[in-house]
């Protein structure tokens, strides 16, 4: 993570605190919930609070905050652990929130000691009923006043196990007349009967985030907290567990513009509801925006650490354009992709000059952007398969490919000519015949005569069948979060998955390297190792059509 790029208003606070002394060394923390897999919003996150560690010499911990047992698998736990991986960043330590789950306990006896914290009897809606709203402040409690050792016994008895879900919970003693609603004795504590990945049957009760947090923060010796700024105003409650339970270690919460993606939505629950609805295959379905589901078509983790810190860190909500996305993942292929040529959608095209039904080879360049490139033999005939969509009937004079009379580069091979189209009854183009100039070879001829346009091809005797899958955004609208409190699948793009069999691959994709290949003028595509069909997902288009 030597290249890192850090510079935005956190970045200074810290360099600030370090000059002053405030800390001799930073500690930061990424503390996702085990409910789901990451995805580009985490990734923001992840590449802010290990990046900033990394550049002052601190540390980061993965915190996995564990404290809704019904909602949290170990699934997810070993998935986001494969995904930071992928990522490239290592946690200084692996902690979880249940790590703490004495600590909190005995705090928790700290606060009602101090009675600045009470049992509560009233259901949930009593106690969404008497919370007030903005512009009307909270009643009381009835219980509010209950004595310290009886709240004691109770507290006792309900991590005990001795009472039903829902029964009563633990609430802060703030002000029910804040203005602040987080303030208005917040609930710290809830019963639970459920078993907990971790720590199994022990206890019946699990402490609510606002709490759980600021103090696992505590007892990490967390400097800087980060956090997305719908947490804002939790950030006075934050502070007032701090100073009511007297830590010695203050960490500071800061609050950044969290990732807000066009067409995509980035929260965890949120796309559980696309899985668990059957709208995509799996948290890994390549139109999800998981770590998972971009490692699955090839995006490198590079890309989408560039990505982050182009896009910056800011107090300012705002939305990106997903084609930056698009051109971080492009800048970094177009380095590394060797090129390669497939066609989608084969028509054939039978050079009707071509001595012989022989293949020769032609030559082609892997890396025609390096100077010190590698090079391939791909096999060339009397009979080829080209894209059905390079061929037109009545076609434009600007049109650049195949209609009869026009001459068109073969990509690396040579110049042909069109001079027949053939249809089917239906009256859609099978077959063209062309006669080519042999002695264009290589795609150049002595006299420099211009051709309009250059199309690939692929050998139609020695091709290779192989399925690609073609991705597009899955929802139809730029902001689906709004959309997704209505019936999501009106919001589904039908082309956001086309599986495509029997497209044509030059032979040397027959067993392809575990890497990205450019297929000219089609996109970057990455071959699926699982599949005993050559098999390729489209990562992205090319910036624009090379036609
Ligand atoms: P859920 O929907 O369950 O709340 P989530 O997607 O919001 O899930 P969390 O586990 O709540 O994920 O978040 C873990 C960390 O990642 C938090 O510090 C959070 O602020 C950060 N984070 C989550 N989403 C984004 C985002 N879109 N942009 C930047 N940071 C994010
Ligand atoms: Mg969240």
């Amino acid at each position: 993570m030597d290249d890192m790029q850090t510079n935005n208003f956190i970045d200074n606070i810290i360099s600030c605190d370090l000059k002053n002394k405030k800390h001799d060394t930073i500690f930061t923390r990424f503390p996702p919930e085990p409910n789901g897999f990451l995805h580009l919003g985490h990734i923001k996150s992840i590449v802010l609070n290990f990046s900033l560690a990394d550049k002052y010499q601190g540390l980061c911990n993965l915190r996995f905050d564990d404290t809704n047992p019904q909602k949290e698998e170990q699934k997810y736990i070993d998935g986001i652990l494969r995904d930071l991986k992928y990522l490239g960043f290592k946690p200084n330590k692996i902690c979880h929130s249940s790590d703490y789950f004495d600590k909190l306990y005995d705090s928790a006896h700290i606060l009602i000691a101090k009675n600045l914290a009470f049992v509560d009897e009233q259901t949930p809606e009593q106690i969404k009923e008497n919370r007030g709203t903005l512009t009307k402040p909270g009643v009381d409690s009835p219980y509010r006043n209950r004595p310290i050792k009886e709240n004691k016994e109770l507290f006792n008895k309900m991590k005990n196990g001795d009472f039903a879900n829902g029964k009563m919970v633990l609430r802060a003693k703030i002000d029910m007349a804040s203005p602040n609603l987080n303030l208005r004795d917040p609930v710290i504590y809830r019963i639970l009967n459920v078993a907990h990945q971790r720590t199994g049957d022990k206890w019946h009760i699990y402490p609510m985030y606002d709490y759980t947090h600021c103090v696992s923060d505590a007892i990490e010796s967390i400097t800087h907290s980060l956090c997305t700024l719908e947490f804002e105003d939790h950030r006075p409650l934050y502070n007032w567990f701090l100073k009511k339970l007297e830590f010695e270690n203050k960490p500071r919460q800061i609050e950044f513009a969290a990732l807000n993606l066009e067409r995509t939505i980035l929260s965890k629950r949120k796309l559980k509801q696309l899985v668990d609805e059957k709208i995509v295959s799996g948290w890994d379905d390549p139109r999800m925006p998981t770590i998972a589901a971009l490692e699955k078509k090839g995006v490198p983790p590079h890309a989408l650490i560039n990505f982050c810190q182009m896009i910056g860190v800011t107090k300012k909500d705002s939305v990106i354009e997903y084609s930056a996305l698009d051109g971080c993942i492009r800048d970094e292929l177009n380095k590394k992709s060797p090129r390669a040529m497939a066609v989608i959608n084969p028509i054939k095209l039978t050079i009707s000059n071509y001595l012989g039904n022989d293949i020769e080879i032609i030559r082609a360049k892997n890396y025609p952007q390096n100077e010190t490139t590698t090079l391939r033999d791909i096999p060339f005939g009397r009979e080829l398969y080209i894209e059905a969509c390079d061929v037109m009937e009545n076609a434009p004079a600007k049109y650049r490919r195949f209609t009869i009379g026009r001459e068109v580069r073969l990509k690396y091979a040579y110049y042909a000519t069109c001079t027949d189209i053939i249809k089917n009854d239906e009256g859609t183009i099978t077959e063209i015949i062309c006669t080519y100039d042999k002695k264009s070879k290589g795609g150049k001829t002595d006299d420099k005569r211009k051709v309009k346009g250059t199309i690939h091809w692929v050998s139609a005797k020695k091709s290779i069948d192989a399925t690609l899958y073609l991705y597009e955004h899955l929802f139809n609208v730029v902001n689906p979060s709004i959309s997704l409190q209505n019936n999501i699948k009106d919001y589904i793009n039908p082309k956001s998955l086309q599986t495509i069999k029997n497209c044509k691959l030059e032979p040397n994709l027959s067993n392809p390297e575990n890497i990205v290949y450019q297929f000219e003028r089609l996109g970057y595509f990455y071959a699926d190792q699982s599949t005993k069909t050559p098999s390729f997902h489209r990562t992205t288009t090319l910036r624009k059509s090379s036609d």
